[in-house]
C-alpha cells in the first residue's frame, strides 16, 4: 500500500468516525446487537432477513420475530405460514422463510444449534453468502473479516480505493489496501455512509465529509 492511500485511509476513516457519531441511524446488525447483545443467531437472521430490504423495515420484522422466536428451535417451531406472515413487510417473504427454517435446521442437525465461527463452515450452509458470514464473524465473533455489500463496493469504488465490478472483487481487492484492523468496522461506517451521504444516485458531496480524500470516480452527478 502506498503512503498516499495509508494516509487517504487513516484520514477517511477517522474522518467517518468523527461525522457519525450521534449523527445518524446506526446499521441494521448494530442495532441488533444494541438491543440483544452479540447473539450469533439473532445476527445472522436480521443479515438474512436484511438482503435487498430497508434497515428501518427489516428492524420492526426482527423486532416482531424476536418476540416469538430467537433460536433456531423456535425458529422451526413456528408454522411457515405464521412465519411468513411476520417477513410479509419486506418483501421476499416466502423466499426469506424457507431460507430462516433452512438455516435453522442446518445450524442444529448440524452445528449443534450453535453458529459457526469459521468462514468456511458459515459458507457450507445453503442461504449463506459472503456477505452474511463475514459480517457475523467480524461484528459477533470479532474475527478480522470485510462485509462487502452495496455501499461498501459503491463507495469504495468511489473513493479510488479499489477498481472492481462486483462485491467478491471488492472484498478481494479490499482484504489488499485495507489494514486489517480496520477490516470489521468498515462495513459499518460506509453503509451509514451510503444511506445518508454518498447514495447510490446523485450522492450529496457538497456536504460529504471525505470529499478531500475522494477521488469520485463515475460519479457524474451530485447535489
Ligand atoms: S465525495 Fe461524493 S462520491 Fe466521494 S464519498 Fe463523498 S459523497 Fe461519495
Amino acid at each position: 500500500m502506498s503512503y498516499n492511500t495509508k494516509r487517504q485511509l487513516s484520514k477517511i476513516i477517522t474522518t467517518l468516525k468523527e461525522n457519525i457519531v450521534h449523527c445518524f441511524q446506526l446499521p441494521l446488525c448494530e442495532s441488533v446487537i444494541k438491543k440483544h447483545g452479540k447473539e450469533p443467531f439473532l445476527v445472522l437472521v436480521a443479515c438474512l432477513l436484511s438482503l435487498r430490504a430497508k434497515d428501518s423495515a427489516t428492524m420492526h420484522v426482527c423486532n416482531d420475530l424476536f418476540k416469538v422466536a430467537q433460536t433456531p428451535e423456535e425458529i422451526l417451531s413456528l408454522s411457515t405460514q405464521i412465519l411468513e406472515k411476520i417477513i410479509y413487510p419486506i418483501g421476499f417473504y416466502r423466499n426469506k422463510a424457507k431460507t430462516l427454517k433452512t438455516v435453522s435446521t442446518t445450524i442444529l442437525e448440524k452445528y449443534s444449534g450453535t453458529v459457526p465461527k469459521d468462514r468456511e463452515e458459515l459458507l457450507k450452509i445453503k442461504g449463506i453468502g459472503p456477505k452474511t458470514a463475514n459480517l457475523v464473524l467480524g461484528l459477533v465473533y470479532n474475527i478480522p473479516a470485510i462485509c462487502v455489500d452495496i455501499h461498501v463496493h459503491r463507495i469504495s469504488n468511489r473513493l479510488g480505493l479499489v477498481k472492481t465490478k462486483t462485491p467478491v472483487e471488492t472484498e478481494k481487492a479490499l482484504e489488499k489496501v485495507l489494514p486489517e484492523r480496520y477490516w470489521i468496522e468498515w462495513n459499518g461506517l460506509l453503509v451509514i455512509w451510503g444511506q445518508n451521504i454518498c447514495t447510490p444516485i446523485s450522492p450529496f458531496c457538497s456536504k460529504c465529509a471525505i470529499k478531500p480524500y475522494c477521488k469520485q470516480v463515475n460519479v457524474i452527478k451530485t447535489r
